[in-house]
């Protein structure tokens, strides 16, 4: 589709920003609503339901009775698996609708927006439906006289909380286990991109989840979210996020009733390029292009790039090379690659980090600068920083913008060494021939994830999350199971 095509579609889009609880579209119970601008040009969107308590204990009250009459629980999992599969389906073929509202919302570029967050959403949410018919409980090597069954239980309430940098599929890697492990879910999306989430809940509804369900509160962190953490009847918290909120979270668990709380935070991934790559093209290719993909919004983004210092001028010039193909666009464009910052928080944000470098006198090679002010949104041109040191903001936190620190070493151990001195962990690569030296260091590297001579590989079937303050637990995966159920023993006496 072209742009105009887009445009169009764009204008006849119905928005509806109100909340959805009980199977039902709702206002906040304070009938308060915020402005949702579009980050692509600062356009209204609409009007969305600004919840609070009063909205978090209906939706909580709705959630909790859905699990105690059994209306989703109790479904055998090959018919829980139909629904699941039922409501894939329907966001697949609710593609473009769904991929335009994820642009407007959030600024990503329209290609990725089907590519990867509707197909991804969709994919993890078939995945979950597909794997619950097939998790067997256990049964202990116990004596003779006695029988003791280890079964996986659903927990109950479970509050999902996300970010706004892939709305849909940090949704879905929370509600699919969740909904196929047999939990009455409240999601909670970020204030900044609220409306696909909204729009899957009547898919869902649409596929068969009862109301009740699956419930989806619009609304600020420290409005909608807190309650939610607080609340006394909510099982499971599962957070994804910053780290500065994810310890507010565990907090507020230990505050209330001690909720299982999960948390997926931030990142400052280091990338290890040591001079006997295989393939050094493709080494730079693979950096440069996850720093950039989602406008470095991402949080397992490569943002700090050791590089051997042999190698360290060639890895700028091609780099240099390839800045010019991720020139911010029209996110409605099919083919920009890069696309808006999602709000102008977020901007001054990025923005503010890039005159720290300067500051510190880290040597700006390219960009630098908010770019399409003609636009009325929010850009910024692929930036790159050599010559960065370890002491400096740019190479110690997260800046979840399109900004490379370029640091270099000589002894591989020394940049594992500093690449650990983080209190990030989520994910590292390292890009080496020899075979010894990749097991070396993956092993070394303290992080959730290691790449080796990639970065880019990505698949529903392999955990996802972080050591340190990275976050605890999973997404993803069959572990991410362990989140959703609770362990029952039964001993029985023979
Ligand atoms: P954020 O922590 O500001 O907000 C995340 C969510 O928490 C939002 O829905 C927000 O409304 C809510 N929230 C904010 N304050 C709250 C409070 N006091 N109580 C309850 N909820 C509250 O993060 P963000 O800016 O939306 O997202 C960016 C962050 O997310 C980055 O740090 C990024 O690394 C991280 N992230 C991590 C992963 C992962 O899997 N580890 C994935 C994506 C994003």
């Amino acid at each position: 589709m072209t742009s105009s095509t887009w445009q169009e579609r764009a204008r006849d889009l119905q928005i509806d920003g109100r909340a959805f609880i009980n199977g039902e579209r709702v206002a906040a119970r304070s009938e308060r609503q915020f402005d949702n601008h579009s980050p692509i040009d600062g356009r209204l969107l609409g009007a969305v339901a600004r919840c609070d308590g009063a909205d978090v204990d209906i939706a909580v009250s709705a959630a909790r009775a859905a699990f105690d009459d059994g209306r989703w629980a109790s479904f055998a999992p090959a018919k829980r698996k139909r629904i699941l599969l039922k409501f894939a389906d329907l966001m697949q073929q609710n593609a473009a609708e769904l991929a335009l509202l994820e642009t407007l919302d959030m600024g990503k570029p329209i290609k990725y927006s089907q590519a990867v967050d509707v197909a991804g959403a969709a994919n993890c949410i078939r995945w979950y439906g597909e794997a619950i018919d097939k998790v067997y409980g256990e049964i202990a090597p116990t004596p003779a006289n006695s029988l003791a069954l280890i079964t996986r239980e659903p927990v109950g309430v479970v509050g999902a909380i996300v970010p706004w940098n892939y709305p849909m599929l940090m949704a879905s890697w929370k509600i699919a286990p969740a909904l196929a492990a047999g939990n009455s879910v409240i999601l909670k999306p970020s204030e900044k991109s609220p409306l696909t989430a909204l729009r899957m809940a009547e898919l869902a509804l649409q596929a068969g989840i009862p109301p009740g369900v699956f419930n989806v509160l619009p609304g600020f962190g420290n409005e909608a979210g807190s309650a939610l953490a607080l609340h006394m009847d909510v099982d499971c918290i599962a957070f994804t996020g910053s780290t500065r909120v994810g310890k507010q979270i565990m907090q507020m668990a230990g505050q209330s009733n001690l909720k299982r709380a999960w948390t997926e935070l931030g990142g400052k991934s280091a990338n290890i390029l040591c001079a006997d790559c295989p393939d050094l093209d493709a080494a730079v290719a693979a950096s440069i292009g996850s720093i950039f993909f989602n406008q470095g919004e991402s949080c397992n983004a490569p943002s700090r790039l050791f590089v051997e210092e042999s190698i360290r001028a060639r890895f700028i010039e091609k780099a240099l090379a390839l800045v010019p193909a991720y020139a911010p666009g029209d996110p409605l464009d099919d083919k920009t690659v890069m696309g808006a910052i999602v709000d102008d928080i977020q901007l001054k944000t990025v923005i503010g980090y890039i005159e720290q470098g300067k500051a510190a006198g880290a040597k700006l090679v390219t960009g630098g600068e908010r770019v399409r002010l003609d636009t009325g949104g929010y850009y910024v041109a692929p930036t790159i920083f050599d010559n960065v040191t370890a002491d400096m903001a740019i190479a110690r936190e997260e800046i979840f913008g399109p900004v490379l620190s370029v640091l270099s070493f000589t002894d591989v151990k020394e940049a594992v060494r500093q690449a650990n001195a983080s209190p990030y962990g989520l994910h590292a690569a390292v890009w080496t021939a020899d075979l010894t030296k990749a097991i070396q260091t993956s092993r070394a590297l303290r992080a959730g994830t290691v790449h080796v001579n990639q970065y880019d590989n990505d698949d529903i079937t392999v955990p996802f999350g972080g050591y340190k303050q990275s976050g605890n637990g999973r997404d993803k995966s069959l572990h991410a199971f362990d989140k959703y159920t609770e362990l029952k023993t039964t001993w029985i006496q023979i």
